[in-house]
């Protein structure tokens, strides 16, 4: 009964939130993609939260009373559309908070902070920092950052040890503009220290809930508004990151007919229908339904067998599903892209295989003695033997020992197999070139064994 009503009283909750949160990975994609921001400093209030990944200047903000930006990237300024349409976000009552930093240079959101006064200085912020107003006396964890310059009308909320305004906000129309170093914020690579999460929640909440929205009304994801057709693929962009989406494209379109060839197989059944260009130049990722790239990742468009090896990459987990390699998913994946930058007479590619080598060899000199499915085995030995076994059955078992491999793995798994072991995975090499590899494998300190797989032996 008492766990029945407090079960209820969740609920109700969760079905009325006060906040409607948007947090814009549109100008600069992050890790805060996958909701984080929210679970860090908003989940314990009446928040529902949804990410935008379309371009701001179109963004709904009807039933929205919170968004939450970062400094973005040079390579994608704020329009004037964009800003125009968050000043009057802020008018209308909204709140916005941004988190960023001047030590790097100017960046993109300061088109919107100089509408208000306030200037992200490169001004190295000194600690420890102390909370004023209603942060006095509160812990404030500060992983360093700039110093903010603010004309009349800001009040501040937390200034660095020589009196220097490192989070302030000031009031525009009904709204409220909160601008912080993001020092203050999750800070690191992937944002997963929720620093400060004891006051960052109940501030921003308790701004943005003086404007009222509608918590009946549906509030959802934005996606990047833009797409074309590119044969069967879908290619899909907002406004900043069009002007990447059609040399992505080629890249992807010279990679492909390479896949094949080293797969010697079509992508698995329904897989790689999107392409999502992402503003970033930190990876990609893929759901095998959808790869996304980075736009700018490894100097492209300048510099092109890093795309060449990331595209090849996300790609090539379209390929192997619906049974991801043991040991070697992440491996295998950018081993296409090293063969695909071989096959286009790229000399990097040749250069990363024998670093990445070099780099296991130091943990294991002949590539014998380390077993890469120990759980302790580091990633350079992972990473390095991987490429080794390629090889190698390239070299005994070619010419086209991979695209075999894939040929008989399709051929003898069926996509609903439970699972798919390293046992497995043999069986079927073992299939694929007609010899039992077992002996081989174990002589390279593979816990593998026969008895332990139903597939067929060759
Ligand atoms: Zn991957």
């Amino acid at each position: 009964m008492g766990a029945t009503l407090v079960l209820l009283c969740l609920l109700h909750v969760l079905q009325s939130p006060t906040v409607h949160s948007v947090c814009d990975v549109s100008q600069k994609f992050s890790f805060y993609m996958d909701g984080r921001f929210y679970r860090q400093y908003l989940k314990q209030h009446d928040v529902r939260d949804v990410r935008n990944w379309g371009s701001l200047s179109e963004l709904d903000l009807s039933n929205v009373n919170l968004l939450v930006l970062t400094g973005g990237d040079r390579r994608i300024p704020y329009d004037k559309e964009a800003v125009a349409r968050i000043d009057a976000f802020m008018e209308s009552g909204g709140v916005v908070l941004v988190m960023a930093d001047g030590l790097k240079g100017p960046v993109p959101v300061s088109s919107l902070l100089d509408r208000h006064g306030a200037v992200l200085t490169d001004k190295r912020a000194v600690s420890p920092p102390t909370g004023v107003g209603e942060l006095q006396g509160r812990d404030i964890a500060f992983r360093g950052g700039s110093a903010l310059e603010l004309k009349e009308g800001w009040a501040p909320l937390i200034l660095d040890a020589k009196g220097a305004v490192v989070l302030a906000e000031r009031v525009v129309g009904n709204g409220v503009l909160v601008v912080g170093s993001r020092g203050l914020f999750g800070h690191k690579p992937d944002a997963s220290d929720p620093i400060n999460d004891h006051w960052v929640g109940s501030l921003l909440v308790e701004r943005a809930s003086r404007l009222q929205i509608d918590p009946k009304l549906p509030h959802r994801r934005t996606w990047a508004e833009d797409s074309r057709m590119a044969g069967p693929l879908k290619l899909e962009f907002h406004d900043g990151t069009e002007k990447f989406a059609d040399g992505i494209l080629e890249v992807y379109e010279d990679v492909r007919p390479h896949l094949l060839a080293i797969t010697g197989v079509e992508p698995a059944p329904g897989m790689i229908q999107r392409m999502l260009i992402l503003p970033t130049g930190g990876g990609g990722f893929s759901s095998g339904v959808c790869i996304a790239i980075g736009a700018w990742w490894g100097g492209f468009p300048e510099k092109r067998y890093p795309m060449v090896e990331l595209v090849s990459h996300e790609a090539g987990h379209s390929w192997v599903l619906p049974h991801p390699e043991p040991v070697w998913n992440e491996p295998i994946a950018t081993w296409f892209g090293i063969e695909v930058g071989r096959r286009m007479n790229m000399p990097e590619a040749q250069a990363a295989l024998e670093r990445q080598l070099r780099k296991a060899r130091r943990h294991d000199p002949d590539l014998d003695g380390i077993d890469p499915m120990d759980p302790e085995a580091h990633r350079d030995l992972v990473w390095g033997k991987s490429y080794f076994v390629f090889e190698e059955l390239e070299r005994l078992h070619g010419p086209g020992a991979m695209a075999k491999y894939f040929q008989a793995k399709r051929k003898n798994v069926s996509p609903d197999r439970p699972d798919y072991t390293m046992d497995d995975c043999v069986a079927v090499w073992s299939l694929a070139v007609g010899e039992n590899l077992f002996p081989w494998f174990r002589s390279l300190a593979f816990d593998v064994d026969r008895s332990r797989t139903d597939l067929p032996s060759p």
